[in-house]
């Protein structure tokens, strides 16, 4: 049995650069995984071959990144992996580095991050290279910079938030000469761009299974201080409900990340949430969905909570009357945000609604919401219809909410008769 099995087109191109002379080893989040026993299919390359040297040897190249030496060649299937030129950093400005091909693999491997980010194999030879202890730290379950680890962090202000990201991901200690150097670094987090910020929540969202710990994290660290001011208060209950939302299914990733995102934004201020998103650079269709929501928690979260701690369960008007204030498709993802929130609380010891009260009234509330009338838009009346019976101007729309009111207390109201008749009355 080899040590490990690349996919084969992998090995494959590894097989091409070597027979044209060159080293090509398989490094990086490839190789860590599959010591870790984690399945990765992105595999990533470094080889002595110069770029322009990659591209005469593949049919189907892509000059991803070709300043820093990367090639992406493509499969048959039109999967591309990445072959990277060995390199050796020079300079560097806290985030971009002037590049300099390298000599030796052994160079290439010391401008790595992490010493469990800096271990190559080479499929050929069976054979693991391993100059920092890689292998020992996955063993201790350790992430640790590669070299010193504050002259690593000031080279690339971004690793400090990779380490954060690598440790939580894998449930891994950071090291504490590492965590000592992200400390130190996090005051000149902001010279990373907001892209690069919001790259890193995303990745962070979408890696890790418990997100209390790495923006714990962030929050010890100072990384929130400096980079998302709003959350640097954040409390361990607000931390520990990240853990407890009950996110869509798996083959849903869109909605599962912008769950997470709600409630890691559901802890900072009500009416900060919009703008904070902006900077970020979160698209505005992201920003309305998460900031929408968020606000909608701060309105409803506490007499939501009031209701379900009550004795009996809570009728369908006030149900409904959720739903409408909500927005029918809103009202799943409230639901599940109160729900993680109610969660860690009662974990603390705190008083709120039990387990399964909260559970058969989601099931309700979404039934209702998709099933009675609960936004103007269900309304058996338009405004057309209002209008002709003379109801104008500023008083349509509100006869329009009020007859919505109306309807929430009972739906069976919602016919045009009795909804003309109402509308003839309220005015
Ligand atoms: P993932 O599974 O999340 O893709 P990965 O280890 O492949 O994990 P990438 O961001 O794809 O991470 O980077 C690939 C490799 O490039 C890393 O394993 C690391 O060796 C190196 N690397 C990436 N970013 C940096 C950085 N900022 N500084 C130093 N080395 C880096
Ligand atoms: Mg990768």
């Amino acid at each position: 049995m080899p040590l490990m099995q690349p996919p084969e087109t992998v090995v494959e191109i590894t097989r091409v650069l070597e027979a044209a002379g060159y080293e090509a080893w398989c490094v990086g989040g490839g190789v860590r995984d599959a010591l870790l026993g984690i399945p990765n299919l992105d595999w990533d390359l470094t080889t002595s071959a110069k770029p322009l040297q990659v591209r005469k040897l593949f049919r189907r190249t892509v000059p991803v990144g070709i300043e820093f030496g990367t090639i992406g060649v493509l499969d048959e299937t039109n999967v591309m992996h990445e072959v990277t030129t060995f390199r050796s950093d020079v300079e560097t400005d806290g985030r971009h580095a002037v590049v300099r091909f390298g000599e030796s693999l052994e160079e290439d491997l010391a401008r790595r991050d992490f010493t469990i980010n800096a271990i190559a194999y080479s499929p050929s030879r069976d054979e693991l290279r391993d100059p920092f202890g890689g292998q020992r730290d996955l063993g201790a379950r350790t992430l640790r910079a590669v070299g010193v680890p504050k002259d690593r962090m000031r080279e690339d202000r971004l690793r400090a938030l990779r380490a954060i990201r690598f440790a939580s991901r894998f449930g891994f200690t950071v090291d504490a000469a590492t965590w000592q150097a992200i400390l130190v670094s996090a005051p000149y987090l902001g010279k990373l761009s907001p892209e690069r910020v919001q790259q890193e929540i995303v990745k962070t969202m979408n890696q890790v299974a418990l997100p209390s710990v790495a923006f714990g994290m962030w929050r010890d660290s100072g990384a929130f201080a400096e980079l998302v001011p709003m959350l640097a208060g954040i409390t361990d209950v607000e931390l520990l409900a990240l853990d407890h939302l009950r996110l869509p299914l798996l083959d849903r990733r869109p909605q599962r990340l912008q769950l997470r995102l709600a409630g890691l934004f559901s802890a900072a201020r009500p009416g900060t949430v919009l703008a904070m998103l902006k900077a970020l650079r979160f698209s505005n269709a992201d920003s309305a969905w998460i900031g929408g929501l968020v606000e909608r928690w701060h309105d409803m979260g506490r007499g939501m909570k009031n209701e379900l701690m009550q004795p009996e369960p809570p009728a369908d008007s006030v149900l409904r009357a959720w739903a409408g204030r909500a927005g029918r498709t809103r009202l799943a993802p409230l639901l599940r945000i109160a729900d993680a929130h109610w969660w860690a609380e009662r974990e603390r010891g705190r008083p709120a609604p039990s387990r399964e009260r909260v559970e058969s009234v989601y099931r309700r509330a979404i039934r209702i919401a998709y099933r009675d009338p609960v936004e103007v838009s269900d309304l058996a009346v338009n405004g057309d219809d209002l209008l002709r019976i003379g109801i104008t101007g500023k008083r349509l729309g509100e006869t329009l909410r009020a007859l919505l009111q109306w309807v929430l207390e009972d739906p069976s109201r919602n016919t045009p008769e009795s909804l003309s008749n109402r509308a003839r009355e309220l005015s």
